[in-house]
């Protein structure tokens, strides 16, 4: 089959690879009808993720139709059309069994490694590096799904791939993103980054009854698209966020900001002049957790920082004395997508999103290449790119 590789640093080809097979009985193979690219496939693209390998799959963003079942797979059939979570999560550890599905304990295969460097081991993912189970990912023709018994869910008819594709992360992670951010109805949710997370974030942000959303980017296209989702926006570029921010509360900062943004900040400077501005020389790093500084300084005392952008290794010099002295709730984390994959795709039936509004590039999967880097620069006004190998 074709499939797209990761090779290096901004170096991803399609080629031709063998076609996955039934390796385990709870496994499940799909023929991918869509897929797309994700910001976390930027950090693999950008070289910021030390385990990975020349010629590892990458996408975890895919849907598509059954074509072969193992024998324990039981609640699917051949022929149904199915949207897969980034996650994979066997739905019976001790985890998995509070809904902690992104930790699931069983299936990160190189779990030891991912303990050396993290203490514990969460769940493997598809698409992602060996640390995270170095599973094969779906930008391709086929997939291999394993514990295909919990994760898949089944899409009726009258939803389109466009609509439901990304019941696979960039739904639930901008939903849990704004569950994390413990909003309470009328409050101000501040949300850095309007990529396709920040913008799943600010959608779910106003459901869940927040007053006002600010969302930070500098890219005009995803401004707009996040004024017509109904924030108010900031261009950090043009603007002093942090002063921009508590100007517009009253001096008190938002009740709740949302980290979106992730490793995709290195190189932006955008926090340096909160920085200057409390002397907090100390904090100088030469890391890239600037927006998560930013959020940290910028939200009120007693607040909550939700950070659903990915970092990887070491990210220290954050303002841990602002925080601890503010008293704010930090939450992080991968997403639990195996809990919201129902909930969400009864509001896509219910009419009350339809998330296709997002996608700015269909493509084909042999333009995966050029999609990469075209996202990466976020050239040509692309916010999401969807492919159909
Ligand atoms: P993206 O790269 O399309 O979007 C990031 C946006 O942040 C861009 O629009 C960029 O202009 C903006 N940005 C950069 N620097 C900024 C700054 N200083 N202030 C404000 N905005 C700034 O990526 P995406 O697909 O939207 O993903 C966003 C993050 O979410 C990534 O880190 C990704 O890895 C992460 N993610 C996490 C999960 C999860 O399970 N937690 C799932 C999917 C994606
Ligand atoms: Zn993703």
């Amino acid at each position: 089959m074709r499939a797209l590789c990761w090779h290096g640093k901004g170096d991803v080809r399609v080629d031709t690879v063998a076609d996955p097979e039934i390796k385990h009985p709870r496994d499940a193979i799909i023929k991918v009808t869509a897929c797309a690219i994700c910001g976390s496939d930027l950090h693999l693209f950008d070289g910021f993720q030390p385990t990975m390998e020349a010629g590892d799959i990458l996408g975890h963003e895919n849907m598509g139709e059954v074509v072969a079942l193992g024998s324990e797979v039981t609640n699917l059939r051949i022929g149904d059309r199915v949207v897969v979570p980034f996650t994979i999560s066997c739905g019976d550890c001790w985890f998995c069994r509070k809904g902690l599905f992104a930790a699931c304990d069983r299936t990160n295969p190189n779990a030891e490694m991912a303990a050396k460097a993290m203490g514990h081991s969460p769940a493997g993912l598809l698409g992602f590096s060996h640390m995270l189970g170095g599973y094969c990912g779906g930008q391709a023709e086929y997939l291999r799904v394993p514990m295909a018994d919990i994760g898949p869910i089944k899409i009726p008819d009258s939803v389109t791939d466009d609509q439901a594709l990304f019941l696979s992360d960039i739904f639930p992670t901008g939903y849990m993103a704004a569950e994390n951010a413990q909003i309470e109805a009328g409050d101000t949710v501040a949300i850095w980054g309007c990529g396709p997370v920040g913008q799943f974030a600010i959608r779910s942000a106003l459901m869940m009854g927040a007053g006002r959303v600010i969302a930070i980017d500098e890219i005009p296209e995803r401004l707009a698209m996040a004024e017509a989702g109904g924030a108010e926006t900031i261009n950090f570029a043009e603007t002093e966020v942090y002063d921009e921010l508590q100007a517009r509360t009253k001096g008190r900062g938002p009740d709740s900001c949302i980290d979106a943004v992730g490793c995709e900040a290195a190189g932006h400077g955008a926090a340096d002049a909160v920085i200057d501005k409390v002397k907090a020389s100390v904090m100088l790093a030469t890391d890239r957790v600037h927006v998560l500084r930013q959020a940290i300084m910028s939200c009120r005392k007693g607040g909550t920082v939700s950070v659903p952008g990915v970092y990887v290794g070491m990210g220290d010099k954050l303002p841990i004395g602002a925080a601890m002295n503010k008293g704010l709730t930090i939450k992080l984390g991968q997403t639990h997508v195996q809990r919201y994959t129902a909930p969400l795709l009864e509001k896509i039936i219910a009419g009350e999103i339809d998330p296709s509004f997002v996608i700015t590039h269909p493509a084909s999967l042999e333009d995966a290449p050029e999609m990469y880097a075209k996202f990466r620069d976020k050239d040509d006004g692309v916010i999401k790119v969807v492919m159909r190998p």
